[in-house]
């Protein structure tokens, strides 16, 4: 069957407002093209946006911008946000593991509250440094953490976070790490030191990126060039060394460093979208029931409730990945996504001081898995002389969708048993549904992404990028990665 030719591409066409869809818009437009962005909802942020309850502000979920990713998202926040909002803070996170909180991952500050065998063991694996062959989380786990921290608290913390998986027996490794793709949707084996053990994935990654392969062999060899002599070092000298980097590693006071605006963290989407429309970009908000029509292996039409772009030079689908399969007739796979329940709640007094910005919670008595604490990011998130909660609830029947007063009375008994608060202080609670929060990868996962990008790829004007256009477990800022790296790929300046 003969391509229809074009004969003039209209603009590119974004959809999905989110750190994806906005770091590739941007991008383009500064890149000289014309792009015009749907999102479905009045808002932009899509899961990085910042909502009220009252006058209490909240994040969906615990959301801190990394800022050790890449230097080029850094920049392209750097030039949205005003200075103050530029702002770097420590994260400090924990674990209830037992009775305790400890910091995560543990540091010696946690020797004296995990049982000596858990944190033996985690040492002992820590220094081994050994990787399993199997893809089972529950392996992974246990050999990098050792079969006592498993026990005690990550092997439960799974089962409770994602219950749709069937727990860590039944969830690739690739989620716990959440590894690092490419823009093409191939395991990135070169930002991701895990993926190296797997020779296959090398292998492809070499055939796939014969120029990547090439430059960084050039700066291998440059690199080794300039050393006068191989200074690695070998016997007694590597065996301090790595013995050294454990110590600093669970000893350590550095902590990495997270973005977070005033405001919460949908001041970053929101600055990124006010610069699109200042520079020149069309977005569109409420853009509901997008369409996509397409004849050979070409999208000849976008449309939505509102509007329509004939022609569109290229597509960036930021959505559901199953959804745009539906669009495109491209068959879906069981590639399950994950519903979540937040609960934000108003607290009549101030929480006791403290760094630490969420905890995990493996406990099987208590209902969520995780509870975060707002007003330690930023102050003013909250009325004086007040404080907020969040916590987070997997329900293992995701098709719930009601909370009834069992489920309230079941968060009021976790806070008071780990001591966070009692219900007494407590003035108010809103839940909030998280659709599509998380992708689960069942074990044969990458086989079925696999059979969904040869569908897909065949469009020549159309990708799939983001969390959920790529059905990929990352971060804000590794998804605003893809969307940038995608962008200097379509303007010609991204080297494969
Ligand atoms: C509870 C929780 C905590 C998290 N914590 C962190 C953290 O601490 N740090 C971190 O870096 N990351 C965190 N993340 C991950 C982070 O939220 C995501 O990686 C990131 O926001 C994904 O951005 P995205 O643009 O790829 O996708 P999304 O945010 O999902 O954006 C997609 C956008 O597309 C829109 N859309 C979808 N379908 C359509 C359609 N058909 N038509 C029009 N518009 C559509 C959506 O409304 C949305 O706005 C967390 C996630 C969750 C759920």
């Amino acid at each position: 069957m003969s391509e229809p030719t074009p004969s003039a591409p209209g603009p590119i066409v974004v959809v999905g407002a989110g750190m994806a869809g906005l770091g590739t818009a941007l991008t383009l437009l500064r890149g000289g093209r014309d792009v015009v962005v749907l999102e479905r909802l009045p808002v932009v942020g899509g899961l990085a946006r910042t909502v009220a309850f009252g006058d209490h502000i909240f994040d969906v979920g615990p959301h801190y911008f990394f800022l050790d990713v890449s230097d080029e998202v850094n920049a392209l926040v750097k030039s949205c946000v005003t200075e103050e909002e530029w702002r770097p803070i420590d994260f400090k996170i924990s674990a209830h593991i037992g009775k305790h909180h400890v910091p995560w991952p543990p540091t010696l500050e946690a020797i004296r509250k995990l049982p000596p065998s858990g944190m033996f063991s985690y040492l002992l694996n820590s220094f081994k440094g050994t990787l399993p062959d199997s893809y089972i989380a529950a392996d992974f786990l246990q050999t990098v953490y050792g079969r006592v921290m498993y026990r005690i608290f990550l092997g439960p913390y799974l089962a409770k976070k994602v219950p749709t998986s069937g727990g860590a027996e039944a969830l690739h490794r690739d989620w716990y790490n959440q590894t690092a793709r490419t823009l093409d949707n191939a395991p990135d084996v070169v930002r991701d030191k895990i993926l190296q053990v797997e020779p296959k994935l090398v292998k492809a990654f070499m055939a796939r990126y014969p120029e990547t392969v090439r430059r960084l062999n050039e700066e291998r060899e440059a690199r080794e060039g300039n050393d006068e002599a191989d200074t690695r070092p070998t016997g007694m000298k590597r065996a301090w060394q790595i013995v050294s980097g454990l110590a600093r590693s669970v000893t350590s006071k550095t902590f990495k460093k997270v973005l977070y605006p005033p405001g919460g963290v949908g001041v970053i989407t929101e600055r990124l979208a006010e610069h699109f429309e200042a520079e020149g970009g069309s977005l569109n908000l409420k853009a509901a029931n997008v369409e996509l029509e397409h004849e050979g292996h070409r999208v000849t039409r976008v449309s939505w409730d509102g509007g329509s772009v004939e022609n569109p030079a290229e597509v960036i689908w930021t959505g559901s990945v199953h959804r745009l399969c539906s669009l495109m007739h491209v068959e879906r796979e069981e590639l399950p996504f994950m519903t979540i329940v937040l609960g934000f709640m108003k607290l009549k007094r101030p929480l006791p001081e403290s760094d630490i910005l969420y905890t995990y919670i493996a406990a099987d008595d208590i209902i969520f898995n995780r509870v975060y604490y707002p007003t330690r990011s930023v102050p003013g998130l909250c009325p004086p002389g007040k404080d907020s909660l969040c916590i987070e609830i997997t329900p293992p029947d995701q098709s719930q969708r009601a909370i009834g007063q069992e489920t309230i009375e079941k968060v009021y008994y976790g806070l008071e048993k780990l001591g966070i608060c009692t219900r007494d202080d407590i003035e108010d609670i809103e839940f909030m549904w998280v659709p599509d929060s998380y992708p689960v990868y069942p074990l044969d996962y990458r086989e079925k992404l696999e059979r969904i990008w040869e569908g897909l790829d065949k469009f020549e004007n159309l990708r799939s990028i983001g969390r959920s256009g790529q059905f990929w477990y990352n971060n804000m800022a590794r998804s605003m990665r893809v969307g940038i790296e995608t962008a200097r790929d379509l303007l010609g300046e991204y080297e494969r």
